[in-house]
């Protein structure tokens, strides 16, 4: 079969958001300065596949205790969130927000499911054991004022976020399922990655903004996104941090927050192309404790083990780089 006809899209339309785009503001810029919505190419219901794990594998394998748990979170939302909130239990997601429960469950089925079975099979060998509550809000309305109401939040992202403490997404779902895809990533990762570099935790998720989940359940894989713009920008004027100053920065969410994120995914999107990802994922966890920032790990995929080298590979990659 042709490679592209074993996926589909099944984006709904989506506002297009006004762009207000110049290389001084993208930098600095927090999230929700950006301009397009977020996309992720799926299959409706991905077939199930011999020997691969899937989330309804998951949903068998769950204890009772992870449904005890479940069920205890999904009744704190009926009480939090009132009658005009449905709410739905998928060990281990509990789903709620201002959509009907069909609505509900179609996000589950046709996003949350076939990419927890490809970022399961690409990455995770632990498996969440509590819950972890995805709330979808249909409008950036809805959204801002349910962040607001229950978690006091304001000034958040225009997409959604992802609060840890409380394993809880806040989505909203008018911007598409790519976000959605960023912050499971988010969630997921935190079980079996504990420590997991904020730059490269951060470059993973936003790889999955927008991404293509197999059909055959073998994975997913980073498309090229908005954010390549304002990152070629700034290579085009000689301005790209080195890629050993990204990894060891302090400041990820400083200044240069904007472009930290781009430089990030594209590095996770160039190691994904030499198929290194995987590797990297596996070694930078192995090593978390003596080499916490990845910096060994990520030098180690190459031979040639030069930055300056990696930097000029790096940046003539993007340059070359074209929006699908
Ligand atoms: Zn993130």
């Amino acid at each position: 079969m042709h490679p592209l006809r074993r996926w589909l899209l099944i984006v709904a339309p989506l506002p297009i958001l006004s762009a207000s785009w110049s290389l001084t503001h993208w930098t600095g810029a927090q999230l929700n300065a950006s301009p397009e919505p977020n996309h992720v190419v799926a299959v409706p219901v991905a077939p199930r596949v011999a020997g691969l794990v899937t989330s309804a594998d998951h949903a068998n394998a769950a204890d009772g205790a992870l449904r005890l748990l479940c069920d205890t979170q999904a009744e704190h939302w009926r009480r939090q969130l009132g009658p005009e909130c449905a709410v739905i239990v998928r060990p281990p997601f509990v789903l709620a927000g201002d959509l009907t429960h069909e609505r509900l469950d179609d996000w589950h089925q046709q996003t949350i499911a076939p990419a927890m079975r490809a970022l399961t099979y690409r990455y995770f060998s632990t498996q969440p054991d509590e819950p972890i509550s995805i709330l979808l809000w249909s409008t950036e309305s809805s959204y801002n004022q349910y962040a607001r109401r229950l978690f006091g939040d304001e000034d958040v992202s225009v997409y959604g976020y992802y609060r840890p403490q409380l394993r809880t997404l806040v989505m909203n779902i008018s911007t598409g399922g790519g976000t959605l895809v960023h912050e499971l990533t988010h969630a997921l990762a935190a079980f079996d990655f504990p420590g997991m570099p904020e730059w490269f935790n951060e470059g993973l998720a936003s790889l999955h903004e927008a991404c293509r989940i197999r059909e055959d359940g073998t994975g997913l894989d980073g498309l090229v996104n908005w954010r390549l713009d304002g990152l070629q920008s700034v290579a085009q004027a000689g301005q790209l941090p080195s890629l050993r100053d990204l990894v060891r920065r302090r400041d990820f969410r400083g200044p240069q927050i904007g472009l930290n994120y781009a430089q990030a995914r594209y590095l996770c999107l160039f190691l994904q192309q030499q198929g290194k990802l995987d590797d990297f994922y596996q070694t930078a966890k192995e090593q978390r404790h003596a080499d916490p920032t990845g910096h060994d790990a990520l030098i180690g995929l190459f031979e040639h083990r030069d930055w300056s080298r990696l930097d000029r590979e790096f940046s003539s990659w993007v340059a070359n780089l074209r929006r699908d």
